[in-house]
């Protein structure tokens, strides 16, 4: 590794260049143990750098937004992970209704912007705590809305370090999922579309969803907000299924499935990664068994388990 560094050093400042970083710093599940490299990249001629040279020398990555969905082994990631920062969290006004922000721009941070410009579409995004990135590779939804809505296109750079303009129709969006998730391809900027309206009644709303979150959701603890998917058949919500299986506040260590919510697994406080992951399987096993329904994840799981 020490051959690595040495070449890392030569494209990144030391404060963007970390070894051993404890992942449960950069997960909203506050769990997870370290990564061999933490990258912080803000351009796209890093980008492309460091990716050729973790090619070349064969070590594993992972281009990670916000961690707000997943999961972290507590054995850590034995290879780099990439944080797209800098030029990557630009947001831009580039049409009279249009937005054209950076991969690793806050959703907040773009629903904000948006709002102080009177651009109505991005409220149901305000309190999602993902990147404009995983919000895509997500498909990132709620309130009725998602990023399949207002997002038209998608730069994005291919395993060939090629630059791709992908349209709403090759982004494929589906429910929590988008062409680019499971590749190796890496999302650089989103445009989106947006209506005119007025910033006070887009604060409204925004006022409202962050109301509807703090009343129905345990914003109190970490978590990767709902832990499963809403099964496929219609009027069937995981939470329900959760919680009519007993499951409500049952807990493996410090994991726990929520008291406030059943479709949210809660980090108490000390919670691992391997008893949020045996959680998962305990609550999809009793599910099952009650309901004859297989609960599948939302959160994705990094390293092994
Ligand atoms: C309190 C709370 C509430 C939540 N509420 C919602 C909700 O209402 N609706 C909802 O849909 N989700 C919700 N989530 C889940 C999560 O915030 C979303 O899935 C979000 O879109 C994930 O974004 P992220 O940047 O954190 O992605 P990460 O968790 O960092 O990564 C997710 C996946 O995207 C990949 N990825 C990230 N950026 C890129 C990129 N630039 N290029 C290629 N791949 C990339 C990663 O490799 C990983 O596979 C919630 C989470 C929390 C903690």
């Amino acid at each position: 590794m020490g051959q690595l560094r040495t070449a890392l050093e030569k494209i990144l400042p030391p404060e963007r260049l970390c070894e051993r970083e404890p992942m449960r710093q950069h997960t909203t599940f506050r769990t997870g143990g370290e990564a061999s490299y933490f990258l912080r990249i803000n351009t796209r001629e890093e980008l492309s750098a460091v990716i050729n040279i973790l090619q070349e020398t064969g070590v594993p990555w992972i281009v990670l937004g916000r961690g707000s969905n997943v999961l972290v082994s507590d054995l850590g990631y034995d290879g780099a992970i990439l944080q797209l920062t800098g030029e990557f969290d630009e947001i831009r006004q580039t049409a009279a209704q249009e937005l054209t922000v950076g991969a690793g721009a806050a959703l907040g941070q773009v629903a904000l912007s948006a709002q102080k410009l009177g651009l109505t579409g991005l409220e149901f995004a305000s309190g999602i705590p993902g990147s404009i990135g995983g919000a895509l590779i997500m498909n990132a939804g709620a309130f009725g809305g998602e990023m399949a809505q207002i997002c038209t296109g998608a730069s994005v750079l291919d395993e060939e370090d090629r630059l791709l303009t992908l349209d709403r129709d090759a982004m494929a969006f589906g429910y929590r999922t988008s062409s680019v998730k499971g590749t190796h391809r890496i999302i650089l900027s989103a445009t989106l579309q947006l209506q005119q309206s007025s910033p006070e009644e887009i604060a409204a709303r925004m006022e409202e969803l962050k109301n509807r979150r703090l009343e129905k959701q345990p914003l109190e603890y970490s978590s990767a907000g709902s832990t499963f998917k809403r099964p496929a058949i219609e009027g069937y919500y995981a939470g329900k299924l959760i919680e009519e299986a007993g499951l409500r506040g049952f807990a493996i260590g410090d994991a726990q499935v929520s008291e406030k919510h059943c479709g949210f697994i809660i980090n108490r406080g000390a919670a691992t990664s391997a008893e949020v992951y045996q959680l998962i399987c305990e609550v999809q096993r009793r599910v099952e068994a009650s309901s004859g329904i297989r609960l599948e994840p939302e959160v994705l799981t990094l390293g092994v388990f």
